[in-house]
């Protein structure tokens, strides 16, 4: 289906097509080319609406800043890795540190998907959700005695292990609870996943994992111990990958490990391939999830193990924006400053990645760029530090008390959030056609420090 089908009213934008045009004052993003490719997003005369429901509507009932997510569009991913995967026995595990609001969850296990999490508190949540134990994946680098035992206790479907002090404690804690653990090794194949470093996992020099050439090893140790059930085997390389390579080199040291084991005699159910898919932010261009199957399908399907995978960013990135109001404009001799009343607290990836992320108008101009009044400007909160902006150098025609919307703040944006500077975390909302849902209010100020105390002693 074209995107001219899907918005009616739309020019056509092919996938690889730039939305974007590059001045010496800064960067200008079509917002209706953008929203061409945002499922969730479309300007309906003028006005911007996530699925049946509009922004502006949105953001005068529930303040700003605020996260909203459609759910069709978190849906519709799901599904998408599912049909695409439909000829294997697969299991699509949703990473829970990308978006872990109960609502999100409940959407996703309601939906059949499993879960894959790095701590109890996922665990409990994906619980609350109505998620299964069974089909989740304890992944994470320091899991700990409690963390082992309470996801025991609860029937967890696999650990992810990263190490052999991590594999004896978990045997430890089984051997306690009279309750053999299931088990898969985090093998590290030391491949470049070509992203940030700080979300490249795969190398040699990464605290993640089992090195590949240590892992048949670590495997026959785990063999030998008392209460571990060997299930499968797991990698995970970096996450917002563009590119199939990556992931067709990592499955390629996969294979042949697995190959190994069989010939020593340790038989697995299943292999896990991670998350890491990319998505596109603006102009990206990353693999559709249907190519990264046709890619990887062949190979899985020769080997007669359940497949799962790990997909976090590329499920909910882009079901999410985050609204926010211009408070103050401030322009200056060498850069115009937007001050809006979102942050970094709010949104982290600007400032802790370099991530760059579209901001578009709730009300579209009626001449785009060349518009009266289009300037070069900074979105920054009010934050009292420097890194404090969200976006850097955009070609906007701003006026005081305007809802911005950041686009592909479904991912990594309200988990990463936190309180700095007694900021309460922003609410967040489900879209779902014309109905639109508060699940999460916005934290009160008192709740900030509702937990502590004075000091008293003297
Ligand atoms: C973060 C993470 C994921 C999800 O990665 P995405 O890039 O969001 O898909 C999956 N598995 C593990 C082990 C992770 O740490």
């Amino acid at each position: 289906m074209s995107h001219s089908e899907q918005h009616a009213g739309v020019t056509d934008f092919t996938i690889g097509e730039s939305v974007t045009t590059q001045t010496e004052q800064g960067l200008y993003i079509d917002p209706n080319a953008l929203t061409a490719h945002l499922p969730a997003l479309h300007y309906r005369d003028d006005a911007l609406y996530m699925e049946q429901v509009s922004v502006a509507a949105l953001a005068k009932h529930y303040g700003t800043p605020c996260y909203v997510y459609s759910k069709q569009a978190i849906l519709d991913v799901y599904q998408a890795y599912t049909d695409s995967f439909s000829s294997l026995k697969h299991q699509v595990c949703y990473a829970v540190k990308a978006n872990s609001n109960l609502a999100v969850l409940g959407i996703l296990a309601q939906a059949g998907a499993g879960f894959d999490i790095v701590s109890r508190g996922e665990l409990m949540r994906v619980l609350a959700a109505g998620g299964e134990a069974a089909r989740v994946v304890f992944s994470g680098v320091g899991k700990t005695r409690g963390d082992i035992k309470y996801a025991l206790t609860q029937g967890i479907g696999c650990f992810n292990v990263e190490s052999i002090s991590e594999l004896t404690l978990i045997n430890d804690v089984a051997k306690s609870l009279d309750k053999p653990a299931p088990i898969s090794l985090r093998v590290n194949p030391d491949v470049d996943a070509n992203t940030h470093p700080y979300i490249s996992t795969g190398l040699k020099d990464n605290k993640f994992g089992i090195a590949h050439e240590d892992a048949a090893t670590v495997y026959q140790q785990a063999a030998e111990l008392s209460h571990i059930d060997i299930v499968g085997i797991d990698c995970h390389i970096g996450s917002q990958l563009t590119e199939v390579e990556p992931f067709v080199a990592a499955l390629d040291k996969i294979i042949e490990l697995v190959h190994s084991l069989r010939d020593k005699g340790i038989e697995l159910r299943h292999i896990d391939l991670g998350g890491g898919l990319g998505v596109r932010y603006i102009d990206e261009t990353p693999v559709s999830i249907d190519e990264f199957a046709e890619a990887l399908l062949p190979k899985l399907s020769a080997l007669g193990l359940t497949v799962f995978f790990e997909p976090g960013r590329s499920i909910v990135a882009n079901a999410g924006i985050l609204l926010t109001t211009v408070d103050v404009l401030k322009p200056t001799e060498h850069k115009n400053f937007a001050i809006v009343d979102a942050a970094m607290n709010d949104l982290i990836r600007p400032a802790l990645y370099q991530a760059e992320m579209a901001v578009i108008p709730e009300m579209l101009p009626q001449n785009g760029l060349d518009t009266d009044g289009t300037q070069p400007w900074d979105i920054v909160g009010a934050i009292c530090e420097t890194g404090d902006f969200l976006a850097k150098d955009r070609l906007l025609s701003l006026a005081t008390g305007d809802v911005l919307a950041i686009t592909g703040a479904g991912a990594y944006g309200f988990t990463m959030s936190s309180n700095y500077n007694s900021r309460p975390r922003a609410s967040e909302v489900m879209v779902a056609d014309d109905r639109h849902q508060l699940i999460r209010k916005r934290e009160t100020i008192e709740a900030l420090y509702a937990d502590e105390t004075l000091w008293q002693a003297e």
